[in-house]
């Protein structure tokens, strides 16, 4: 039995580590008893690996021979992403462009040109709920900085002149970007991580690593099956409750989950919790009937960008552009705590409270 909880060590969305869910049915462990002592017969060589970088916790659960050069290869890349990607540091492509608005064009490194595209499809595609050009916003509310304090209307008003996300002008000729505007800057914290997700995964493919998950602060991609042959089950956190308590877990393989809620990265101020995800039509954390959103697609970067998209929307529109992009999932918690999930989700969302599919 011990072996049995072993291999099924997964993985929880948001919470970056490794558990062991407990199988539901003592009916399929019988049933899989066989194949589970076969596996343990030859375990195959794991490495798990815990880092720090883009800001979250990543961790990695790989299996296969090359598992080691994988996990090192794939935190090597993460960490060079944060250098071009990032907000924060000064001399990332993001802070060269941002520094540059109303100044002129920025020659940029392919994949930060990549991002700013793929960012300015998602603008189109959510009526500009998903934003980049929050960046202003973002840097004013500094929701996980050591003293935030709320701004005031006033100061919201004239940021929010800054977000037109019309206003980041892209050139694929010379891969170069343009901020039309002084103070404008974007902000790819609601997609970068979801990109390294599905490079992590490139890297795994390469070492011809066939089972593993990534959890790159909440973007979750899982390779192949578990090594007894079943598919990963992925929890997802109770937004309620505290950190490690899921409402359900989903069934999974090739697949990435990405989670975003209003649960983790907030400030408390006037009896108010003043959140990271930024309604651009208010220029004020999002307040939409959502208290989480899990996103489940083929791609990293979609369910990174979707997941925080659908947020904003909320539950009605957010379901509705879902059920418009083909082999994309969701799971939604809405603010009374009921249980939203997409119809496709039927056979592998297992969760013991009352699911509404829609
Ligand atoms: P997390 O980064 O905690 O996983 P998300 O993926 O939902 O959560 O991304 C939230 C981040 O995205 C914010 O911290 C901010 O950097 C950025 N962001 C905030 N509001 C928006 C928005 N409307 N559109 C695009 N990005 C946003
Ligand atoms: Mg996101």
């Amino acid at each position: 039995m011990a072996c049995f909880a072993k291999i099924h060590g997964d993985v929880c969305t948001k919470h970056n580590f490794i558990r062991v869910v407990p199988m539901k049915a003592a009916l399929l462990s019988i049933l899989l008893a066989g194949l589970v002592v076969l596996s343990c017969n030859k375990p195959e060589p794991v490495v798990e690996a815990k880092d720090f970088a883009m800001g979250t916790v990543i961790t990695q659960k790989i299996y296969g021979a090359n598992s080691k050069a994988a996990a090192a290869e794939a935190i090597s890349k993460i960490r060079e992403l944060e250098k071009i990607l990032s907000f924060y540091l000064a001399d990332s492509d993001i802070s060269l462009l941002n520094n540059s608005a109303g100044r002129g064009k920025v020659r940029l490194h392919p994949e930060t040109f990549f991002l700013l595209t793929k960012s300015s499809e998602y603008a189109h595609l959510s009526g500009g709920e998903f934003n980049i050009m929050v960046g202003p916003l973002v840097k004013r509310w500094k929701v996980t900085a050591e003293s935030p304090d709320v701004p005031s209307p006033a100061e919201i008003k004239s940021l929010l002149t800054l977000i037109d996300y019309r206003d980041l002008h892209l050139y694929k000729d010379d891969c170069s970007a343009r901020l039309a505007r002084k103070g404008q800057m974007v902000d790819l914290g609601g997609i970068a991580k979801g990109y390294a997700g599905d490079e992590v995964i490139k890297i795994y493919g390469k070492h011809g690593i066939k089972s593993a998950i990534v959890d790159i602060g909440g973007n979750i991609c899982v390779l192949g099956l578990n090594t007894d042959g079943t598919p990963w089950n992925v929890g997802i956190q109770d937004p309620r409750r505290k950190r490690g308590i899921y409402i359900g877990s989903v069934s999974l393989s090739d697949k990435a989950v990405s989670t975003s809620g209003a649960y983790e990265r907030f400030f408390p101020a006037g009896g108010k919790k003043y959140h990271h995800i930024i309604d651009p039509r208010t220029g004020y954390p999002s307040e939409s009937d959502l208290l989480s959103v899990t996103i489940i697609a083929d791609s990293s970067l979609d369910t990174d960008a979707l997941s925080t998209t659908i947020f904003i929307l909320g539950l009605d529109k957010g379901i509705k552009l879902i059920k418009k992009i083909k082999g994309t999932e969701a799971v939604l918690i809405k603010n009374d705590g009921a249980i939203y999930a997409t119809e496709g989700l039927q056979k592998n969302f297992n969760c013991s409270a009352e699911v509404i599919y829609r």
